[in-house]
């Protein structure tokens, strides 16, 4: 049996483990993101290796290594953060594999949250078993990863299958990347929000509401809820049709924190695309929900030890 250790960095949460191949978290630690910074997450995160390194050696198991997924756009195979997020503060151009390779002599993978997600997903959850299949998440924000021939597509340095960023309106809001109407302007959390409190504000209502609270009223049959969701779900639909022009997958997975609103979302938009796009390459694609759960972070960035070496 394989293990490695699992480090998975939100804005919010440090969760990190050891991991063997089947997927089993057999250790676990989660911290707060320290709030200081870049200096204050490394030594954090060296406290962290460290204990996790000495327990697996009181267990008698050798580690293939060190796995990171960590938000932000990552240069794979240089290991370093090229591009932060708001979320986590100095996190641009943090080299990481530089910095956590001196804490120990185990070699050191670093990938984007999202990107680690996938390969969880592609291995023990809903994208198993297939070669050409592309995981949605839909959260805060919209990542994405597009597995071809079983593998990761990276582009040149690990930036590419940025999906909530295709464009998908021309005339559309304009997106914190600098483009308008891009996907996850129609199917993020945070944009299903500003939506319902733009057309909230437009009718004298109160404009306090979250996207949970969007779904809640869709549920009652709030009329400007269902005027957002079917935006929703009509912007996410023209965006997987985009994808299966583009990349001929033989299923698309939705994960993330808005597809805990269940299958129906799911449901909706293979209903929609059944009667849009090219039908040779649209109808055969399955849309499926996600099957990963709280861990997948840290077992997907563990996966890299053994998938990589
Ligand atoms: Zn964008």
């Amino acid at each position: 049996m394989v293990y490695g250790i699992g480090i998975d960095i939100g804005g919010t949460k440090i969760a990190s483990g050891i991991v063997n191949d089947t997927g089993k978290v057999m250790y676990q630690k989660t911290v707060p993101t320290p709030k200081m910074g870049r200096e204050e997450i490394l030594a954090v995160l060296k406290t962290i290796i460290l204990e996790l390194v000495e327990w697996s050696e009181l267990q008698g198991l050798s580690l293939a290594g060190i796995g990171i997924g960590t938000a932000g756009q990552v240069h794979f195979y240089e290991g370093k953060v090229i591009s932060g997020t708001p979320n986590i503060r100095d996190w641009n151009g943090v080299n990481l594999r530089g910095d956590i390779g001196t804490y120990t002599n185990l070699p050191v993978y670093v990938d984007n949250d999202v990107n680690v997600l996938a390969l969880a997903e592609s291995v023990f959850g809903a994208a198993k078993g297939y070669e050409e299949v592309i995981c949605l998440a839909l959260g805060t924000g919209i990542g994405g990863g597009i597995f071809t021939n079983g593998q990761l597509l990276r582009g040149d340095w690990g930036g590419g299958a940025e999906l909530g960023h295709m464009s998908i309106n021309l005339n559309g809001d304009l997106c914190n990347c600098g483009l308008n109407g891009c996907l996850e302007t129609y199917a993020s959390g945070t944009w299903i929000a500003k939506r319902m409190q733009k057309a909230r504000q437009e009718q004298g209502l109160s404009a306090d509401v979250t996207s949970r609270d969007v779904f809640a009223l869709y549920r009652q049959d709030d009329p400007l809820a269902r005027r957002v969701i079917q935006t929703m779900i009509h912007g996410l639909s023209y965006g997987i049709v985009n994808l299966i022009h583009l990349f001929n997958p033989q299923a698309i997975v939705l994960g993330g924190g808005v597809m805990s609103e269940g299958q129906w979302i799911v449901d909706s938009v293979q209903k929609k695309i059944s009667t849009m796009g090219m039908n040779s390459l649209v109808e055969e694609v399955e849309i499926k929900l996600s099957e990963l759960h709280s861990n997948s972070g840290l077992i997907g960035a563990a996966m890299q030890t053994w998938l990589y070496k």
